[in-house]
């Protein structure tokens, strides 16, 4: 029977532990998510600044409505590239001082272009072995030579370039990893690449709109010019509360992406009025430092917790990850327990999501705890104690 090895995969991954289902969000406001009726206090959001409910993006973004209507119309070099488009890509080039930017409609799309525009024809890439699915994806149905060092080992990037055979060499990496929550040492990185003449890609989706002093991210905090990284990617669906992503660098990389990337050229431009949202929100978030500051707060307030209930536990097999952005890791080690201990979470009315093998290597398998700006310390300390309470619990 054609492909009846898709009922055989599933119920594979149902006898490991790892099948994915999902859930059904019927609201979520004020951290509060509401699912099958249930409420729960929600630590699985990327929204980090509170940006998606923010009254401004939400005035900004129907009056793109009213301006642009519903939808583009068209692929960007068709007719759907609009004034709203421009505007946006004007504003992140002059605040992240490239010469040009272009927008995607998801950071996915951004990652499968930039591989498959830029190694049609063979290359190399050097990537960090837990960049996102999205990266490593592109870069292996690309022509490029791909291979993976460990994760932010600058020695093993170094032997990796005596491999490289081809003129033209990409090295990538995150700014805050996805999974991990650390951060790639990318002054280190950017310097080797370019000893190597190389260029460097930076994915810096959990960076923009939280690091820097201007939340322009990765980039700004570490004073990454546009030599330093020519491949500058960050997304919008995260601390921008909106969705989509751009790639940032020169004239030349952009006017190539414009005639080259698949991904850009046969895809319906991002709906204008989600631009004028989108513009708003980076512009809210460039002039405005305070919910930057209080998630940084947050962050440490919620280690700090976190560490004193540990130091107390007699269960030693699971550690929180050292992190310190909103991406706060508990690896527990199993799934069946990653997930015992979310549902024990959720009776408790605590969100907190199990990340699973194979989004991270086996034996990894985690809670992942994101935390907001939103989030008060009394919302910190509820989930640190509901965290005590479901340990005992599973452990027993
Ligand atoms: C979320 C994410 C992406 C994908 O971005 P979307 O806009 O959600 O498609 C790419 N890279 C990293 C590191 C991400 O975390």
């Amino acid at each position: 029977m054609a492909f009846d090895w898709l009922e055989t995969q599933l119920s594979e991954r149902a006898e490991q532990g790892y099948l994915r289902q999902r859930k059904c969000q019927q609201y979520e406001k004020d951290n509060i998510i509401c699912i099958n009726d249930a409420h729960y206090l929600n630590f699985s959001s990327n929204d980090y600044l509170g940006m998606r409910h923010h009254e401004g993006v939400l005035q900004a973004w129907v009056e793109g409505l009213a301006q642009f209507g519903a939808g583009s119309g068209a692929s960007p070099l068709v007719t759907g590239h609009t004034q709203a488009h421009l505007a946006l890509e004007t504003y992140l080039a002059d605040a992240l001082d490239r010469e040009a930017v272009l927008l995607f409609n998801s950071g996915f799309s951004a990652n499968q272009a930039i591989c498959q525009a830029l190694f049609a024809q063979g290359g190399d890439i050097l990537a960090d072995r837990l960049m996102h699915a999205s990266f490593l994806d592109g870069a292996s149905s690309s022509k490029a030579q791909l291979r993976r060092f460990k994760h932010n080992d600058i020695k093993h990037l170094a032997s990796l370039f005596e491999k490289v055979k081809s003129q033209d060499c990409l090295v990538a990496t995150e700014g805050v990893f996805s999974m991990d929550g650390d951060s790639a040492p990318v002054r280190e990185i950017a310097d080797i690449t370019s000893t190597n003449k190389g260029w460097l890609m930076l994915d810096d989706a959990h960076g923009f709109g939280v690091l820097g002093e201007h939340g322009l991210g990765t980039a700004e905090l570490h004073n990454l010019s546009q030599s330093d990284v020519p491949i500058l990617m960050g997304t919008f669906g995260k601390a921008i509360g909106t969705g989509g992503a751009f790639i940032a660098g020169s004239q030349t990389l952009i006017d190539y992406l414009v005639n080259y990337a698949r991904h850009y050229i046969y895809s319906t431009a991002m709906p204008p009025s989600q631009a004028v949202a989108t513009l708003f929100s980076i512009s809210h978030v460039v002039n405005n430092g305070d919910g930057r500051a209080k998630l940084h707060e947050n962050i440490a307030d919620f280690r700090d917790r976190f560490s004193a209930l540990i130091g107390q536990a007699s269960e030693s097999d699971l550690y929180l990850a050292d992190s310190h952005s909103a991406i706060q890791p508990v690896i527990v080690g199993t799934p069946e327990k990653a997930l015992a201990l979310s549902e024990a979470l959720a009776q408790r009315g605590i969100w907190v999501p199990a990340i699973r093998y194979p989004t991270v290597p086996k034996g990894e398998d985690r809670l992942r705890i994101t935390l907001s700006a939103t989030h008060t310390s009394k919302d910190i300390e509820v989930l640190v104690d509901a965290i005590g309470l479901s340990l005992e619990e599973v452990v027993k």
